[in-house]
């Protein structure tokens, strides 16, 4: 297999990376031993220096040992943004343990599941989402529950925060007893002070974290992920934006960390290249924005849905961007209009990246800085990725321009999904990941995401992919956010649904948006149906949840 992008590649950036053999906390420890005294964390305005983040992640690693936690047991961490989030992280894998990161927002019924299915003995979260997990005792392997209030580290919960625990209502106010399985996080690391006990970590075998998906797909399942996939991802990032200096970076960290987006590009890389990181632990557009100005971030990770929500806040240009160097957008496509936009209001780089949690997560990215990065395209294969496009009918390489299915391999692919050795088999052959995700690389190396697998929409025998059709409503400068789905069809098999939202202020007719996109596409293309709504249902990190839109009409349609 040709590497044709390795020609693109700047000197800056080697084809090749030395992986160190080493776990996730001792990139934390070496860093504390170098910058102890440089801020890891700033939280709306309260900061931990690198020494005192490892003492405390030290003294939780002791106290989760102390309550029987052992090589390979999971803990699972049901936190927002936080410094407790990062201190239970590094913690859990100090003492030996597996990483299951949960979601806040998980209903009851998807907490038990991933709660039996990792076989989580120790669960650590918010005094606020406690009743959630309370109300499963008995139902899960958790026997020691750590809870932690967003007090401990901040002296009162600000409004803004409150759909954090349950959208758009008040937070609970919560009572909590201690007992023999409830413990205060705050006492487990204020208690227990020196080094845990070493655990004998193999870093090239042993798992690091559970990490969910298929969540906006399929049924979830653990990417299982060890400390080397992470290390290296991490080092492929910090070799990636290869101007950001150690001990010099602020980083914004509105993506979760409990998706492995957020998890790599802000945390991880955050701790191996001793940079602040600045937690937000929602993304709200005013906060977002005063955040930046305040802390003055030179780079955040983020998703196209937050650059577009930032961009059509009507006081966006009251706000001084100018401190932030490079954005990188992942986690779904990047409208053009959108990038352009952006890079118009702040100054900066918004750069196009693309990964998935099986590759923890990123395989591609366009150039940061030297080297040609192309508009609409996922950019190159990152050090040591290899991508190649396999034909969907024969399983073979097809040659340049040609569209089929994205595999990639590298050491950031995972060790297959936890107890699932039928769908690892699918995704996983000879090392290659299929990835699910429907492309083409151009002739110089260049690889361009056209849709999901399971995405495309096929009426009257032709394949359409919804992407090329949101693409063109985002170009109707009234379009804020546009999601398109197949709707079942009596003669097409499928038709083309369009789901709407407006700018503030801003609305249009069915007929003007049809014939703007009949301009722009062939008819066959064009929606038949739209739908304008307020706002539309999203994942964690930002991205339009199509499926969700596809089962809404599914219901609509079993009730008619
Ligand atoms: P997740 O595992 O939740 O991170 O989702 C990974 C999926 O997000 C990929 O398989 C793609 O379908 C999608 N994705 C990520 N980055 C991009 C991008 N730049 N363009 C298009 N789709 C993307």
């Amino acid at each position: 297999m040709e590497k044709r992008w390795l020609a693109h590649y700047p000197p800056e950036i080697p084809h090749t990376l030395e992986y160190p053999v080493k776990t996730l906390p001792d990139s934390l420890r070496e860093t504390a031993e170098q910058f102890g005294d440089g801020v890891a964390i700033d939280f709306l305005g309260k900061t931990i220096t690198f020494r005192e983040l490892w003492t405390r992640v030290q003294a939780f690693a002791r106290s989760l040992q102390a309550l029987g936690v052992k090589k390979g047991d999971r803990v699972a961490i049901m936190l927002p943004n936080c410094p407790q989030a990062v201190i239970s992280y590094y913690g859990a894998l100090l003492a030996g343990g597996i990483v299951v990161q949960t979601n806040p927002l998980y209903t009851e019924h998807e907490l038990e599941y991933q709660l039996n299915d990792s076989g989580a003995s120790v669960l650590v979260t918010l005094d606020l989402l406690y009743p959630k997990a309370e109300a499963l005792r008995g139902k899960t392997p958790v026997k020691h529950w750590v809870v932690t209030r967003m007090q401990d580290y901040l002296p009162t919960v600000k409004k803004w925060l409150y759909p954090l625990v349950q959208r758009k209502q008040k937070m609970p106010s919560v009572q909590i007893e201690e007992n023999d399985a409830v413990h205060w996080f705050r006492s487990l690391v204020g208690q227990n002070e020196g080094a845990p006990l070493p655990v004998a970590i193999d870093p090239q075998e042993d798992i690091a974290l559970l990490q969910y998906t298929g969540g906006t797909t399929g049924r979830p399942k653990a990417a299982m992920l060890t400390h080397r996939n992470l290390i290296a991802n991490t080092l492929m990032c910090a070799h990636w934006v290869y101007k950001c200096e150690k001990g010099k970076e602020t980083v914004l960290g509105v993506l979760p960390f409990f998706h492995v987006y957020g998890m790599t590009t802000v945390m991880n890389l955050s701790v191996m290249m001793a940079s602040k990181m600045v937690l937000l632990p929602r993304f709200d557009v005013k906060q977002t924005l005063k955040t930046i100005e305040r802390t003055r971030p030179t780079m955040f990770p983020g998703a196209p849905t937050m650059y577009i929500a930032l961009l059509n806040d009507p006081d966006l240009s009251k706000y001084d961007l100018s401190s932030i160097n490079v954005c990188i957008s992942g986690s779904a496509p990047l409208p053009v209009e959108v990038q352009e936009q952006f890079e118009r209001a702040t100054g900066g780089k918004l750069i196009e990246g693309y990964g998935l949690t099986e590759a923890s997560p990123v395989t591609h990215g366009n150039f940061v800085w030297d080297g040609e990065r192309v508009k609409g395209s996922i950019g190159v294969p990152w050090p040591d990725t290899e991508a190649k496009i396999i034909s969907l009918e024969t399983g073979e390489e097809v040659p340049s321009g040609e569209i089929g299915e994205l595999v990639v391999r590298g050491p950031q692919v995972m060790k297959g999904y936890w107890n699932q050795p039928e769908e690892t088999a699918q995704v996983l052959r000879d090392g290659w990941l299929y990835t699910g995700d429907i492309g083409y690389m151009d002739e110089r190396g260049y690889f361009y995401i056209v849709d999901r697998k399971k995405d495309i929409i096929i009426a009257s025998g032709y394949n359409i992919y919804p992407r090329e059709v949101e693409e063109a409503l985002y170009q109707h400068p009234k379009v804020q956010e546009a999601a398109v789905i197949g709707v079942p069809d009596p003669y097409r098999g499928e038709t083309v649904k369009a789901f709407v939202v407006f700018k503030a202020g801003e609305t249009c007719s069915e007929q003007e948006l049809d014939a703007f996109m009949r301009e722009r596409l062939a008819a066959y293309k064009v929606p038949r149906l739209y739908e304008f709504r307020s706002e539309l249902p999203k994942t964690a990190v930002g991205k339009i949840l199509r499926r969700t839109l596809v089962e809404e009409e599914k219901k609509k349609l079993d009730k008619s």
